[in-house]
Formats: C-alpha cells, sequence, structure tokens
C-alpha cells in the first residue's frame, strides 16, 4: 500500500471519514430550496429506522437533546429519579438533570465495562424497600457493545422502570439478531452523529421507537411543543386559518437539511465503515496479544460496532503507570484517550454528594484503561505504526 504523508501525522483517537458524495450531498442542499424542514430530514430518519428496524425516528441536533427529549417524552420530572452508567460521557447523565430528576449510577460489569445487570437487582431492591425506584434507567452500549438488554428488560417489567438505550456508540452493532434501536427490549433508543461515532452529520442525534405517541412526543419536543398534526391539536374556531398550535412546553432541538443530507449519503456506507472497524478489532485482538493488558471482551449473544477499542493496562506487570503509557503513546503521535472518568466524579457531580469509591468496578477500570486509536479510515499502515508503539511502550 502507498502511504500518504498524512499517514505520518498524529494518528487521532476517531476521527470521520468524508467522501466526495458526502460533500456534494451537502452542497446539493445549499442549493435548494430548504436548508432546514425540507425534504432532508425525514429521509435521514427513514433510512434510520429502516436500517435499525424501529418503527418511529426523530432527528434531533445533538445526541445530547435526543437524550433530553427522550427522558421528557417518558414523562421524567422533578422528583423522579433517572439511573445510568458511570463509564459514559456526561450527557447520558445530564438528560436526567435538564428535567430536575435526581440522577444516580449503577456500577459496570468488569467484563464488558456496560452497566452491570447483577448491581442493577441489587440496587432495585434496595430501591425498592426505601421507596426509590427509578423512574428510567440508561443502558449505554459502551464502545457499541450491547448491554444484556434481556436482563435489563426483564428487571424493567418487576419494577416498572422505563429504558432508554444510550447507543451513541453503537448503531449497526447487534443483540440477539437484532439491530440496537430495533425496540424490542428499551422504550426509545439514542444514536450521536458526532464525527468521532460510527457515522456523521456534524452534530447530530436522533431517537427511535416503536411506540406511536412516544414519537409524536419526541416530534413535538424537538420543536417547540408545536403540533400540525390534525387529531392533536385542541378544537379551533371554524373561521380559523392558523395551522398549528403549541400543546407542550419544547425546544428548537431540530437537525437542519443540511446535516441530515450528510447523514443520509453515509448511512450509505455505514456497513463498510463498520466492516473496517470490525476488521480493524480482528486486527488489533491478534496483534496485541500476548501484552500485559486486557483485550476488549465480546459477549457471545452481541456484535460491536467497535466505537472503541479500550485496551486495560495490567498495571502490576508494566513498569510504567498509566499516565506513563499516555504520555509515551502521545510523544509518539499515537492520541490515545481516556473514555471514560466516571461520571459522578466530575466536578460538578462531586458538588451534588457523590464520592470516590462509589462504584469500584468504574473506578479502576479508568484507573487502568486507554482507548487506542479506531476509525473506518486508519489504515493498515497506521495500524501497524500504533501496534508497534503500543509493543514498545509496554514491554521496555
Ligand atoms: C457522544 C455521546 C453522547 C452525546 O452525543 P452528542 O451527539 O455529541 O450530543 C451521549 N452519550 C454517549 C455515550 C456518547 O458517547
Amino acid at each position: 500500500m502507498t502511504k500518504s504523508s498524512n499517514e505520518l501525522d498524529n494518528i487521532p483517537y476517531a476521527r470521520q471519514s468524508i467522501s466526495q458524495a458526502d460533500i456534494d450531498a451537502v452542497i446539493d442542499v445549499l442549493n435548494s430550496k430548504f436548508l432546514t424542514q425540507g425534504p432532508m430530514v425525514p429521509a435521514f430518519e427513514n433510512s434510520v429506522s429502516m436500517y435499525v428496524g424501529a418503527e418511529h425516528a426523530v432527528a434531533f441536533n445533538s445526541a445530547t437533546s435526543a437524550l433530553h427529549g427522550a427522558c421528557l417524552a417518558l414523562g421524567v420530572g422533578v422528583g423522579d429519579i433517572v439511573w445510568t452508567s458511570p463509564n459514559t460521557f456526561v450527557a447520558s447523565s445530564n438528560c436526567a438533570l435538564y428535567c430536575g430528576a435526581r440522577v444516580d449510577f449503577v456500577d459496570i460489569d468488569p467484563l464488558s465495562y456496560n452497566l452491570s445487570h447483577v448491581r442493577l437487582e441489587e440496587k432495585l431492591v434496595d430501591a425498592k424497600k426505601a421507596g426509590q425506584l427509578p423512574k428510567v434507567v440508561i443502558p449505554v452500549h459502551f464502545c457499541g457493545q450491547p448491554c444484556d438488554m434481556l436482563a435489563i428488560h426483564r428487571l424493567s417489567k418487576i419494577y416498572g422502570f422505563s429504558i432508554i438505550e444510550d447507543a451513541s456508540h453503537a448503531i449497526g452493532a447487534e443483540y440477539n439478531s437484532h439491530k440496537i434501536g430495533c425496540g424490542k427490549f428499551s422504550d426509545i433508543t439514542i444514536f450521536s452523529f458526532h464525527p468521532v461515532k460510527i457515522i456523521s452529520t456534524g452534530e447530530g442525534g436522533m431517537a427511535v421507537t416503536n411506540n406511536k405517541n412516544i414519537g409524536r412526543k419526541l416530534s413535538r419536543i424537538r420543536s417547540h411543543g408545536i403540533t400540525s398534526t390534525a387529531d392533536e391539536m385542541y378544537s379551533r374556531p371554524n373561521d380559523e386559518i392558523w395551522n398549528y398550535q403549541q400543546i407542550d412546553l419544547g425546544f428548537n432541538y431540530r437537525m437542519s437539511d443540511i446535516h441530515a443530507a450528510l447523514g443520509l449519503k453515509q448511512m450509505g456506507r455505514i456497513e463498510q465503515f463498520l466492516d473496517r472497524r470490525r476488521s480493524i478489532a480482528r486486527r488489533y485482538d491478534q496483534e496485541l496479544q500476548g501484552l500485559p493488558i486486557t483485550l476488549p471482551f465480546q459477549i457471545p449473544s452481541g456484535v460491536s460496532s467497535y466505537h472503541l477499542y479500550p485496551i486495560r493496562l495490567h498495571l502490576d506487570k508494566i513498569r510504567k503507570t498509566q499516565k506513563e503509557v499516555w504520555a509515551a503513546l502521545h510523544s509518539a503521535g499515537i492520541m490515545v484517550n481516556l473514555l471514560y472518568i466516571p461520571v459522578y466524579l466530575q466536578p460538578y457531580y462531586k458538588a451534588l454528594g457523590f464520592k470516590r469509591g462509589y462504584c469500584p468496578e468504574a473506578e479502576s477500570y479508568y484507573r487502568e484503561t486507554i482507548s487506542i486509536p479506531m476509525f473506518a479510515g486508519l489504515t493498515d499502515f497506521q495500524q501497524d505504526r500504533v501496534v508497534e508503539k503500543i509493543r514498545e511502550v509496554l514491554l521496555f
């Protein structure tokens, strides 16, 4: 393979793949009648809902706004409790706080790094006794590896909570032969199209559901609480020509047609992106074998979308600290990342009363792990550089 000069540049941990066709699709929108509220948003929504097997899809201007919208659509408000994983981006948790709810964290599984259904069940037993059951639980498919949704879904029926899957990492991932987002195990699933994710719209997100009412609520929340659907409107005088009503308090969380056009084009290459990520993962699995690290574990009932490839350092067998490994890789141009610091250790959350030691698995995970470069555009040559450098840094 010929190496282009940028293969010698720093290698990011993640990066978008943009083709000329993607660029042309965006330019076409700029030359069209609608920059927003035109045909591209519904076309993109259709493409995602068909792909994941969901009945309704509502595009948002970010996964963060989609998570907020999802909490509101499920009725989360002041006095309610929402639980999520500590091993996630802050948005999975902030969405509950936006609604005035309280948030709490369920420790992770030591193998999958996802919210542990065992810890969840224990916590539910205690919460029931205390009369503090959550209204919504937000499992996060970390790295694109599916959570144990059968177990979480079963618990939701016993303890009466709703489920929002934060699938920001996981479009294209599969669980029990279904695509994440199929709606069999949850009320709403959220995808992110931030440039580091599987497909990108620049900024963007989407909520999918099989529940028509929830779908309608999500659409209204996205657009000021306004509806123009006749059967959602209050009765109007016969001479009224105004054609919409605001019936809830919503937001402007809409995606523009410019973003949606990019998303729609990217959907055309999603299988290609996923195949490439999976073959990069297989190659890392082989090339990094035998080093003093734990490679990502795959649950047998799932197929990961490999948004991330975290390696867990056996610090007792390495003559370097996590920070030294990180620094050595960065100075070699390998821009590894730490994903994630447990959300409750963020200063804002500590000020809410959370303390170090709260979720021990999540804390030892973040003290031992780094995420190495993983994106569809990573070349074999770049991957060789990453592998070589990791060997050197860990073994000497
Ligand atoms: C990226 C991400 C989000 C937020 O996505 P945006 O589209 O950037 O708002 C939420 N949750 C997780 C797990 C993420 O990785």
